[in-house]
């Protein structure tokens, strides 16, 4: 009588390879949730620059003037944008398509009596636009036709978000 072979793998092969998934999936998942991360911070970045683009076209369609609103006058019949694209800190806030600008202080852009220093970064992830020729009252120096994301967060590189 010859002895039937076994086939398939022993107990000690299988708890093997689930140890070797395990120590894959614990360099993978986090790689994983960085490129996420990176993603979201592309898109943002990408919707930053389709807003400045369409404030320079609407720019020298004006003949050297920008918008004096909160952008509104860039989505009017989708001219320049179909809409705001939103803004995000990736981690830190909410999406926010919200259009805070230098005069108007009304929630959710007016940080109390101190407001323009919240165009520095304490507004929470609101774009930020400044539609006047007067400079903040403190703060980074700003010029009509900025725009900027208000986030003193960084983003996966170590740049803080309003330097973009
Ligand atoms: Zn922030």
């Amino acid at each position: 009588m010859r002895e039937k072979k076994q086939s398939g793998f022993t107990l000690i092969e299988l708890m093997i390879v689930v140890a070797i998934i395990g120590v894959l999936a614990a360099v993978a998942v986090p790689k994983f949730a960085d490129l996420v991360r990176k993603s979201q911070e592309g898109s943002v970045k990408g919707n930053m620059g389709a807003i400045r683009s369409a404030l320079s076209i609407y720019y020298s369609d004006m003949e050297g003037n920008f918008p004096a609103d909160d952008l509104s006058s860039l989505t009017v019949n989708g001219k320049y944008l179909t809409k705001i694209p939103k803004a995000r800190a990736p981690g830190y806030h909410a999406e926010s398509d919200i259009v805070c600008v230098g005069l108007l202080m009304g929630p959710p852009c007016r940080l109390g009596l101190g407001a323009p220093s919240g165009y520095d970064g304490s507004l929470g992830g609101l774009w930020v636009y400044w539609e006047t020729e007067t400079a903040p009252l403190m703060g980074t120096v700003r010029h009509k036709g900025d725009f900027w994301l208000s986030c003193q967060h960084t983003d996966s590189k170590g740049t803080v978000w309003t330097a973009y």
